[in-house]
């Protein structure tokens, strides 16, 4: 079997070195030179964990910023709460200095420079046998014109596919745009979690965040509702306001669009959607680069074994479930305790003590890097079989009807 896979971002690359990793021929096209810059720097641990379960990999040296969680100033009050990722260092935190939180084995992920982590996960795919090819693909060509039995569309928001075949929907209610830059020097907010977290604080054009990537470069943006860009000038304002800069040197101001969109399908015939390609929720909850990185995974498992539907099916039940997250959160003017009932609701109630546990679980891509897990180990067990020569279709029913 051979597969095109178009855009070397986290999904593209994640799905190219799964495939590649259980010996399938995969050419991933990709039309920049990594590294190349990009916005989304603040991950989830299960991301981290996925990387390192399938490729060993460990960003333990690049020197970026530990994440143990974010605070937010969002709500009926300017009081900032937080939520860390482990239940533990709740009751630690106040006897804590920062050598302590480093060094304690506390639940974290990481916030990162883009252009060094994205050309980090492509490097296995390459040592791992992808050929890497560096050119644009057209949307003729990802339609039907590339030599391949399969083709992978991750070419993050340009949606090659999904455009080409009429499958994008937008999500009219979620229309924003994105105003950032990047920071030298800025200081941390006080207190032990200092820079080691990711600040969201609600301002009267959406919010702002402020994301430490490394020990002194920081990333910092303003989402304003609608497609209008904010003014230059209100943008200064507004971070120097809300956030700690004296002292820092600024870069330049980039712009993103902050469209929330689906598509109609997210695999046919020959073809897989993954990443930003497939469906897109507002980045409010940091989940971008985890659910591209598992849907790339995922699409993998799909190919391997054949079968679609379980893909199209996992995708789009996590991809509501966050949306609907999402919505909450927007709406979400005044109890924070209700955005973490929400996300009780949304889950098996033996998986979680409490509703900021769920809300926690949900929202680092724990539930969802679980499923991807068992859904893999099953292709994992079935092609064992198969090679010792049980039909893997039979014992997928066998299997079914003991579910
Ligand atoms: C304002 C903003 C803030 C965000 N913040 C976060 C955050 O804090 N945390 C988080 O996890 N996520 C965040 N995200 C989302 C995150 O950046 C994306 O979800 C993630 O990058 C998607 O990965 P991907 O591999 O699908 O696409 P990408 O990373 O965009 O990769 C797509 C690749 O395809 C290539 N490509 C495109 N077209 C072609 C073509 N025709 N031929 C060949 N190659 C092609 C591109 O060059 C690119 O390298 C944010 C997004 C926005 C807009």
């Amino acid at each position: 079997m051979r597969v095109a896979v178009i855009g070397g971002g986290p999904a593209g690359a994640s799905c190219a070195a799964l495939l590649a990793q259980h010996g399938v021929e995969v050419v991933l096209y990709e039309k920049e030179t990594f590294p190349r810059p990009h916005v989304g720097e603040s991950l989830q641990p299960a991301t981290l964990e996925l990387l390192r379960h399938h490729f060993g990999l460990d960003f333990s040296d690049a020197g970026y910023a530990n994440k143990f969680g974010a605070v937010y100033v969002w709500g009926e009050t300017r009081e900032p709460w937080r939520v860390l990722f482990d239940e533990r260092l709740e009751g630690a935190l106040d006897g804590l200095d920062e050598r302590g939180l480093l060094g304690g084995g506390f639940e974290q992920a990481l916030q990162v420079d883009r252009a060094s982590f994205d050309t980090r996960i492509l490097e296995p795919a390459v040592e791992l046998g992808v050929e890497l090819v560096q050119r644009e693909v057209t949307a003729a060509e990802a339609e039907g014109g590339l030599d391949a039995d399969v083709v992978v569309d991750a070419s993050g928001q340009r949606r090659l596919l999904g455009r080409a075949k009429g499958l994008v929907r937008t999500i009219s209610d979620l229309q924003c745009t994105a105003t950032y830059t990047y920071v030298t020097g800025a200081g941390g907010f006080p207190g032990v979690l200092g820079r080691h977290v990711q600040w969201v604080v609600t301002v009267p054009e959406g919010w702002a965040w402020f994301i430490p990537i490394s020990a002194d470069r920081t990333s910092i943006g303003v989402v304003n509702r609608g497609r209008k860009r904010l003014d230059e000038q209100r943008f200064r304002e507004i971070i120097r306001e809300q956030f700690p800069l004296e002292g820092a040197t600024h870069e330049g101001i980039h712009f993103a669009p902050n469209w929330s969109f689906t598509s109609t399908a997210f695999a046919g015939d020959g073809w897989y959607l993954v990443g930003d390609a497939a469906c897109f929720v507002d980045p409010i909850l940091s989940g971008g680069v985890d659910l591209a990185v598992r849907s790339g995974l995922s699409a993998a498992t799909a190919i391997l074994s054949g079968d679609p539907a379980t893909y199209e099916r996992e995708l789009r039940a996590q991809y509501k479930a966050y949306l609907r997250l999402v919505r909450y959160w927007y709406g979400n003017n005044r109890s924070v305790e209700g955005l973490f009932w929400e996300a009780h609701r949304q889950i098996p109630k033996h998986a979680t003590a409490t509703p900021l546990r769920a809300f926690v679980y949900l929202t680092t891509g724990r539930y969802a890097a679980e499923r991807h897990l068992k859904v893999f180990q099953r292709w994992q067990e079935e092609e064992m079989f198969r090679r010792l020569g049980v039909d893997a279709h039979a014992l997928r029913e066998a299997r079914s009807e003991t579910d």
